[in-house]
């Protein structure tokens, strides 16, 4: 029997995923065995373990291998069309998303005569929280003190890359001689945080294995029936934009075979889909874009990053979803121009929310707001939030690493002409 697709890093995490679910569910069905409790704990250590060493990881990645990749910029004008081309891809992506996921949900109409609002009572017992105001996140990425942006746990990811892009590019102005010690010491940091990660990357399957684990033991699967409507219409606009239309666009603008790409990504999908959070997976996905040269450190540190943090496909299609779902549940007709408020205000949400677990269903407030619904009616699908979070944060990780393709290309045919 040939064994050799066993030693590679997706499959082996893609099993570690099945055999979490399936014992997860034992665990599930079994809560009542003693031995069930400290074994959870187990797997929520292990899990948390795990993720304590993607997050460790990130900041001193991003920061060396971005002062690195500026140095490697051949101009400002470099820079300045990397940028541009960065923020046209995100928009257009995010807003094609949203798109998609208005176009499931309208056809599809999941809540449309759901017994959802009565029976939920969401008024009793949620306690909505206010995101901050979008200008003002918008305001905090320019950082008061840059070594606390480095330090700030969450990671303050937009500061940090204020700062380093910065700081980058004035060190391209001072002599060679004032700038040799701290690019060799930061090219030193920057390629032994690339070994240490390729040893995290390794622990990937036993650590996907005890998150979903602990996921599936403790959600079941009675939350789901309620919702099911739901859950089929947001995965199916999720699968469809993952593997058709991201697809669609990375062939369209590289003319590479967009599957192998996305085979290439799948450990740091994978990790993302377990996660749930993209800042978490970052470290891997820059990894993984990285193999076989497709694209440069210099736009993979660049664009994942930015990417993580502001560019959220999955995130954007899933807040279209879910709000134009509690519309048909309270049966409020929406109107083609709330539809059209409710494109723009996903995509200014979907920027604005952090690469962190449940991170949109929080900043779904404004748009209900946007369109005149209540707040709290995002109680009724909170049950399920963590499992449309992993789709979706794995749709934005793609969506990124898609992003730092096709602008990896365009960089190149540049450099080529
Ligand atoms: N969990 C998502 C992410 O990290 C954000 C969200 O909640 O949609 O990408």
């Amino acid at each position: 029997m040939k064994t050799a697709w066993l030693k590679e890093l997706h499959w082996q995490i893609g099993i570690g995923l099945l055999l979490g679910i399936v014992s997860g569910l034992y665990l599930h069905a079994h809560v009542m065995n003693p031995i069930v409790a400290p074994l959870l704990q187990f797997f929520e250590f292990g899990g948390e373990f795990f993720i304590r060493l993607l997050k460790m990881v990130v900041v001193p990645l991003v920061a060396s291998s971005l002062f690195i990749g500026i140095a490697g910029v051949n101009s400002s004008k470099e820079l300045g069309t990397i940028g541009i081309q960065t923020a046209v891809y995100f928009i257009f992506s995010s807003l094609i998303a949203i798109l998609v996921g208005l176009i499931f949900v309208n056809l599809i109409q999941p809540g449309v005569g759901s017994t959802l609002a009565e029976s939920l009572n969401y008024n009793d017992n949620f306690a909505v929280k206010k995101p901050e105001s979008l200008l003002k996140s918008f305001l905090t990425m320019v950082p008061e003190n840059p070594i606390g942006s480095m330090a700030a746990v969450p990671f303050d990811m937009l500061g940090l890359i204020f700062f380093v892009v910065i700081f980058g590019i004035f060190a391209m102005k001072v002599e060679a001689s004032v700038r040799k010690p701290i690019f060799d010491f930061v090219f030193a940091i920057s390629e032994i945080m690339t070994k240490m990660v390729g040893a995290i990357i390794k622990l990937a399957p036993i650590g996907v294995f005890f998150l979903v684990t602990k996921l599936v033991s403790t959600v079941g699967v009675d939350v789901f029936i309620p919702l099911l409507w739901y859950l089929l219409t947001v995965s199916l606009a999720l699968l469809a934009h993952m593997f058709l239309v991201l697809p669609g666009i990375i062939f369209i603008f590289t003319k590479q075979n967009p599957y192998k790409y996305l085979k290439q990504m799948s450990p740091a999908l994978l990790t993302a889909f377990s996660t749930a959070s993209s800042a978490a997976t970052l470290a891997l996905t820059m990894k993984c874009s990285q193999i076989n040269n497709r694209v440069s450190e210099k736009v993979s540190s660049l664009v994942l990053p930015l990417g993580a943090t502001i560019n959220m496909d999955g995130t954007a299609l899933y807040e279209g979803v879910a709000v134009i779902f509690i519309a048909q549940v309270l049966g409020h007709e929406v109107t083609l121009f709330q539809q059209f408020i409710v494109l723009i205000t996903a995509l200014l949400v979907s920027i604005g929310a952090a690469g962190i677990p449940h991170a949109g269903l929080v900043m779904m407030v404004i748009i209900l707001e946007a369109i005149g619904l209540p707040v709290e009616a995002t109680a009724m699908i909170w049950a399920v939030d963590r499992v449309v979070d992993m789709g979706r944060t794995a749709v934005n990780v793609w969506s990124d690493s898609a992003g730092a393709l096709i602008i990896e290309n365009s960089i190149r045919g540049n450099e080529d002409n």
